[in-house]
């Protein structure tokens, strides 16, 4: 059968921005069926022997994995030597070795069916707990487990070494591990059938700047898109394969829009962040990890308005002292040069899991509403003791706040801050170098309870940060991980907006400082709207500072406000949504 060669359009998420035109080419990742053979009790030691020279050859190769990953831009490559790092552990001494070479023996079956028999068990297994920190591991579970049979049954590594130069590299899925070895000078882009805007491979596209759209309806399955040109639309989520010379000339054109824009980003890197009547509006970026310090500063930053503490906890299995935690936070503080950074304090539970902390938080049917952030604190005071004591000895290296989570009371604050306290004068006692005033204290305001209540928060907090990941999470009780019920979560949905108004209202009365640090601050789309608000802070994902910088620049105050007194006199969302992307981005 000739292959198709009309114009297809498929959708999927848009994971990674930007727009790839190249060769399509079809990888076949599909394992082919694991035959499954009788061993006599005579030769058991030597298949449990073949079983693990090729464990040694996998170690071997995520070795040398992990060796081409450090040369990779440094998000990219922490976050694949972390995967790394876990699949290398399941190869020694792990429930899946123990298993796989007991099966061979008691079933007297070959190694790769019993890898696959073992597999399936464990995949089950953890399936049924419904952790969603253990599902994260069934796909190790299977990635190793995948390696270990193509080792055993000798099959080529797959073929992303056929991909011609330029290629858009077409697949049903292509693991985190394999997209970190796609050069971005090679690759052009990426389409694939499984995956989601917020797993490993889409992480890796977007650190290495692949275009990349996921989750298109059975593409690859077609015979048509193979040898042909396809289009990558990272932003639209479109994959086109055998597009016209029409559209071709469309998507080139797009595509030199989108580097002119870039190029106009750039330009505005050190300019302040200030609307076009010279409104002044602080611009600050969110930080997870340490090391991305000296990104933030050349981002144009005027500081870190998030900083996740939980992260200096999650991937390890002991917790880090008041010593580790003091390091990596003086280092940042020292790396924005005398621009402020806020240290927000520990918020595990829910979705963000620390494996040294396990035991503390009891399985909940709904642990987003359980024992999470602020709540285990000061349930544990000698954690939180820890982490002040790291933030007021890393404020003497340079202007810090200090941000609680989760925040529901005054009390919780004010019990929060006594400890503070506590801890300043411990300090000072001790003779350790900290600043003479305390740094400020600031809430989140992302739950209801806390919007509703901003004005008794205010009393007792230096300054507000509005979490609105959270917020409109418990607003409109979507689970914002949960992807069945993702297009109901809605930022503009009328409750939250008053929830925003509310908190800004209180804060203006009592004369403290707002900032917003959830990813609706990060969407040019809002910007408008919140800023006539009354926002003047905004704190976003570093990629997304030069975007919202560009667009609080174009803005005038007084048509902010005109815009946002148009969308609060509404209560129908759709009519809200009309409103806000007619005033556009
Ligand atoms: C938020 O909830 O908006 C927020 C910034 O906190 P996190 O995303 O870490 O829960
Ligand atoms: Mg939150």
């Amino acid at each position: 059968m000739s292959p198709d060669r009309r114009e297809k359009t498929l959708r999927g998420i848009g994971v990674s921005h930007g727009i790839a035109i190249g060769p399509a080419f079809l990888v076949q990742l599909e394992r082919p069926r694991v035959p499954e053979w009788k061993i006599a009790a005579a030769d058991v030691k030597a298949e449990q022997s073949r079983f693990q020279s090729a464990v040694m050859s996998a170690q071997t190769e995520l070795g040398e994995l992990k060796e081409q990953s450090a040369h990779l831009p440094e998000t990219a490559a922490e976050e694949i030597g972390l995967l790394l790092d876990a699949h290398l552990a399941m190869l020694s001494g792990s429930r899946l070795v123990r298993g796989v070479l007991k099966r061979i023996e008691t079933e007297g079956i070959n190694a790769e069916a019993a890898i696959e028999h073992v597999m399936q068990e464990l995949t089950d297994q953890f399936r049924a707990l419904k952790d969603k920190y253990i599902a994260a591991r069934i796909d190790d579970v299977e990635a190793v487990s995948n390696r270990l049979i193509r080792i055993l049954m000798n099959l080529p590594y797959i073929a992303l070494d056929s991909v011609p130069p330029g290629g858009i590299v077409l697949a049903k899925e292509i693991s985190p591990a394999d997209t970190a070895l796609m050069d971005p000078k090679r690759f052009a882009g990426i389409a694939t059938v499984h995956g989601g805007a917020a797993g490993h491979t889409a992480v890796m596209a977007r650190s290495l700047g692949i275009p990349a759209v996921l989750s298109v309806d059975g593409a690859m399955l077609d015979s048509g898109g193979h040898g042909g040109t396809a289009i990558v639309d990272g932003v639209a989520g479109v994959l086109i394969l055998n597009p016209s010379e029409e559209t071709l000339a469309e998507y080139r054109a797009r595509q030199r829009a989108l580097q002119n824009a870039r190029d106009d980003l750039d330009k505005i890197i050190h300019l302040p962040a200030e609307m076009a009547d010279g409104t002044a509006v602080s611009l600050r970026a969110n930080l997870e990890l340490p090391r991305d310090a000296e990104a933030i500063v050349q981002s144009g930053a005027d500081g870190i308005g998030l900083f996740r503490t939980e992260f200096l906890f999650m991937n390890r299995s002991t917790l880090p002292d008041e010593e580790e935690q003091y390091e990596s936070m003086a280092a940042v503080v020292r790396a924005m040069a005398g621009r402020s950074v806020t240290f927000r304090t520990l918020d595990i539970g829910g979705d963000k899991i620390a494996r040294a902390m396990g035991a503390w938080i009891a399985e909940a049917t709904n642990p987003a509403l359980g024992l999470r952030a602020i709540r285990l604190s000061l349930k544990r005071p000698e954690l939180l003791t820890e982490q002040f004591r790291a933030m007021l000895r890393a404020a003497a290296h340079g202007p810090v706040r200090i941000l609680l989570p989760m925040v529901t009371t005054a009390e919780e604050v004010e019990q929060a801050a006594q400890l503070l306290r506590r801890c300043h004068a411990d300090l000072k006692a001790e003779g350790k170098a900290v600043p003479e005033a305390l740094p400020p204290l600031g809430t989140m305001i992302e739950i209801p309870a806390a919007a509703l209540s901003a004005d008794s928060l205010a009393a007792v907090s230096d300054f507000f940060a509005l979490g609105t990941n959270d917020l409109v999470q418990y607003t409109v009780a979507i689970d914002r991980g949960n992807d069945q019920v993702a297009a109901l979560y809605n930022p503009l949905n009328p409750a939250v907006l008053r929830l925003i108004e509310f908190t800004l209202e209180a804060a203006r009365r009592a004369g403290i400082p707002v900032s917003i640090c959830g990813e609706m601050g990060a969407d040019p789309l809002y910007t408008p709207l919140l800023l006539g608000l009354g926002l003047r802070e905004f704190s976003v994902g570093s990629a997304a500072l030069p975007r919202i910088k560009q667009r609080i620049r174009s803005l005038r105050l007084a048509d902010a406000e005109a815009h946002a007194r148009a969308v609060m006199d509404q209560y129908d969302p759709a009519q809200i949504k009309a409103i806000v992307e007619q005033f556009g981005a």
